[in-house]
């Protein structure tokens, strides 16, 4: 398996550039740190919603407390790489390089820059797991961002998926429309089209985010065919806001894309600042449903720890007294509804 070469800014042109940087290689020797020129460029000023996604801040070093692994995703792990938490559906782990190491990650333990793809001795055995447990339906490349791997090694890992009977779904969750969107090429979508029905699982946290590079990746992938999703994270002051939600979801459906998950920030060790109340969520919630097509409003889960599953939340939107619902509409009325 072999990785794409990335371009990637210097952390030393970083600080240049930016020259109240502190503690920067104090956190980079724990979380490494790296982000594509393309990405890097998208900032405006020090502090905003780019730069706080992928610029290094010492809070990352002093929340000690949390795990570095909440979602208990190792012991959920029958062989190395490949994580088994729904009977239907697996999670493998092919790369752990991105082209931006996105300081909110809920996988800051895995990824990093020293480290090799999944070996092909590894993923024999992923393959093997999955050949031998039939429920197995959907499998999901993750990483890390899957994409950092060459089309040659990735085409090898999605022909031998397409060749297990009874693999029916295979999804790919990438940050690179945003991170690194000239990664989207024409080559990659002919590649992909081979193995439908293949889902692309894409990561806008910000309106920021869509560009005119963003935006042409996802047409390209849309064009092969590619029913895209996106998954966002609920990030303080980043996201975290009404008006900011509502501006990313309207964008992405105009770019063909699902809002599919909004999650809560996992207890990830060394994201604390990161992190919201489930209030937040649930107004941000409260001010999508109704006031936006309903095709946009994506679901809100919490992911709860040692890998007991998402679970969606709703605004408490219902009361029962006896047979009779009490259901609050989007202006907020309350509209009796009676059941059986
Ligand atoms: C999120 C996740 C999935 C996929 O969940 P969906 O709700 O089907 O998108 C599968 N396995 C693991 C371990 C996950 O964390
Ligand atoms: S692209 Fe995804 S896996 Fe990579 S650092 Fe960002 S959030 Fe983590």
């Amino acid at each position: 398996m072999r990785y794409i070469k990335s371009p990637q800014i210097t952390p030393n042109k970083i600080s240049h550039i930016f020259e109240e940087l502190v503690g920067l290689p104090s956190v980079t020797a724990v979380y490494p740190f790296r982000v594509s020129p393309s990405y890097a460029g998208l900032i405006q000023k020090q502090g905003d919603a780019i730069w706080r996604q992928c610029i290094p801040d010492v809070r990352e070093l002093e929340d000690t407390e949390q795990c570095a692994d909440p979602l208990a995703e190792t012991a959920l792990s029958p062989v190395p790489g490949l994580i088994h938490r729904y009977p239907d559906r697996v999670v493998l782990l092919v790369s752990n390089r991105c082209p931006v190491y996105c300081r909110f990650c809920m996988r800051k333990r895995h990824v990093g820059e020293g480290d090799a793809p999944l070996d092909t001795f590894a993923l024999e055995r992923a393959f093997e797991y999955i050949s031998a447990h039939p429920a197995i339906r959907d499998v999901i490349l993750s990483g890390g961002d899957p994409l950092m791997l060459e089309d040659e090694s990735l085409g090898f890992i999605l022909r031998r998926l397409r060749a297990i009977r009874h693999v029916s779904i295979i999804r790919i969750g990438t940050r690179m429309p945003v991170t690194l969107p000239e990664r989207i090429t024409p080559e990659l979508c002919t590649l992909l089209k081979l193995f439908h029905p293949l889902y692309v699982n894409t990561h806008f946290n910000h309106p920021d985010e869509i560009t005119l590079l963003s935006v042409r990746a996802c047409n390209l992938l849309a064009d092969a065919g590619i029913p895209l999703g996106n998954q966002t994270v609920l990030l303080r002051d980043v996201n975290d806001s009404v008006e900011t939600m509502k501006e990313l979801v309207i964008g992405l459906l105009s770019l063909r894309v699902k809002p599919y998950y909004i999650h809560q920030m996992d207890l990830v060790r060394g994201t604390g600042h990161f992190r919201t109340s489930v209030s937040t969520g649930l107004e941000i919630i409260r001010g999508l449903r109704g006031h936006v097509s309903g095709l946009a409003v994506p679901q809100y889960v919490i992911d709860l720890p040692n890998g007991k599953g998402k679970v969606p939340i709703l605004p408490d939107i219902c009361e029962r007294k006896g047979n009779v619902l009490i259901l609050r509409t989007y202006l907020g009325e309350l509209v009796p509804y009676l059941d059986l």
